[in-house]
C-alpha cells in the first residue's frame, strides 16, 4: 500500500524583515525588496500608510493588499 505523504510545499518564500532583521516566516513584502514583519509594519503604520489589509510601500509607493484570510 502506497503511503500518501502530505507534501508541505512553500507557496511563497518571504524575505526577512528589513526593520529588525527577523525572519518570522511571513513579511509584508514588496517586489522592490522592501519587507517588514508584523511588528515593524505596526510600528511604521504611518510611514507605510497601513490601513487594515492594505499598505503602501514607502520605497516605490506601490499599493499592496495584504493576504486575505
Ligand atoms: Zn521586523
Ligand atoms: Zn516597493
Amino acid at each position: 500500500m502506497a503511503e500518501k505523504l502530505p507534501f508541505h510545499r512553500r507557496r511563497k518564500v518571504f524575505p526577512p524583515c528589513q526593520g529588525c532583521g527577523d525572519d518570522p516566516g511571513f513579511t509584508w513584502a514588496c517586489e522592490c525588496g522592501f519587507a517588514l514583519c508584523h511588528t515593524c509594519m505596526a510600528a511604521q503604520a504611518e510611514r507605510c500608510e497601513a490601513n487594515g489589509r492594505s499598505w503602501t510601500c514607502p520605497i516605490c509607493h506601490r499599493n499592496h493588499i495584504g493576504p486575505a484570510r
